[in-house]
């Protein structure tokens, strides 16, 4: 298939080469020179969605996602499907949806959860939301980079899918710091509590998977000095996403509002470029007002 990749970051890099790797002929385009293994490099968005049967974005915003779709309709062949990967909130990613879907094309919100370690492996998740005839063509190439997708629903479930996943992770996790940190204060060996929660009800993926305490469990970005993995200024941009979804739907969520504020006063003092599980020693080094 003849591919356009747009945004060749952390994410879009990997895939756009796992996408050439398996014998597409792919294009790729970033503001930002990158030489990546069998990828023909084009030097603007005309370039990269000429002739192109499927295009690719994987950028950081939504406003990013709005002006390079504007562009890419202007030059890309009608019939041809945008499948936007990108995190973005969930009103963007209709109104592009819609906007390309009336100049002639396909078009998918296919936001992922996996990071960088999933885009450089093929084992992404997508979580997808478009009409299925797009999500028929989309198929294969998920395949390709991906462990799975999910077909969600019409145009934004993807990214509503993905909001809400993350708005649960980010929740959790600030639950789990600051349980082991009680524990800890309450002189509870963490291997003992670990052993308890992660086999108990409260077991969950920040504590089974993702364990945020150094030591315990698989090993995570506790074990090497919080490097990310996920970083906490990432997490704290799907927690601002959630809440602003939030907002616009009207839906109560008060745990998660103050989980952002949570995040907010940690990238905000010292945890920005910190993996977002860094968080625990924060909550563990705070005492109560
Ligand atoms: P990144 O900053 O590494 O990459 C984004 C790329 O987009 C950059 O190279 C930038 O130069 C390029 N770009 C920005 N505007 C552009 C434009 N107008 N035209 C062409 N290129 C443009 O970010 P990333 O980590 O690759 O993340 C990309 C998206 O994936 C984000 O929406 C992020 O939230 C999401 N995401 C990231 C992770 C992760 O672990 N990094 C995990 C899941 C989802």
């Amino acid at each position: 298939m003849k591919i356009g990749f747009i945004g060749l970051g952390n994410m879009g890099a990997p895939m756009a080469r796992n996408l050439a790797a398996a014998g597409h002929d792919v294009t790729g385009h970033d503001l930002q020179p990158v030489e990546i293994e069998g990828v023909a490099p084009a030097a603007n968005l005309a370039a990269v969605a000429r002739e192109r049967d499927v295009i690719f974005t994987m950028l950081p915003n939504g406003a990013a996602v709005r002006e390079v779709h504007a562009a890419v309709i202007e030059h890309a062949k009608r019939g041809a499907c945008l499948i936007d990967c990108s995190t973005i909130d969930v009103q963007s990613a209709r109104d592009s949806a819609e906007a390309a879907e009336a100049a002639g094309f396909h078009a998918l919100d296919a936001p992922v959860s996996g990071g960088t370690g999933g885009a450089q492996a093929g084992t992404l998740t997508f979580m997808v939301g478009g009409p299925d005839a797009a999500f028929e063509i989309g198929q294969p190439l998920f395949d390709v980079m991906g462990a799975r997708a999910i077909h969600c629903g019409g145009a934004g479930s993807g990214q509503i899918a993905k909001t809400c996943n993350n708005m649960i992770l980010g929740a959790t996790m600030v639950a789990v710091c600051e349980s082991f940190a009680l524990g800890s204060k309450l002189g509870l060996d963490p291997k003992a509590l670990f052993n308890v929660v992660s086999t108990s009800s409260a077991q969950c993926w920040s504590i089974n998977t993702y364990c945020p305490v150094p030591d315990i469990g698989p090993k995570t970005p506790a074990d090497a000095g919080y490097a990310p993995g996920f970083a906490a200024e990432l997490m704290l941009k799907d927690m601002r996403l959630s809440q602003e979804a939030a907002h616009m739907a009207g839906a109560q969520t008060d745990l998660s509002d103050h989980a952002t504020e949570i995040y907010r006063s940690f990238v905000e003092t010292g945890g920005e470029g910190l993996d977002f599980s860094g968080l625990y020693l924060r909550i563990r080094d705070t005492s109560r007002g």
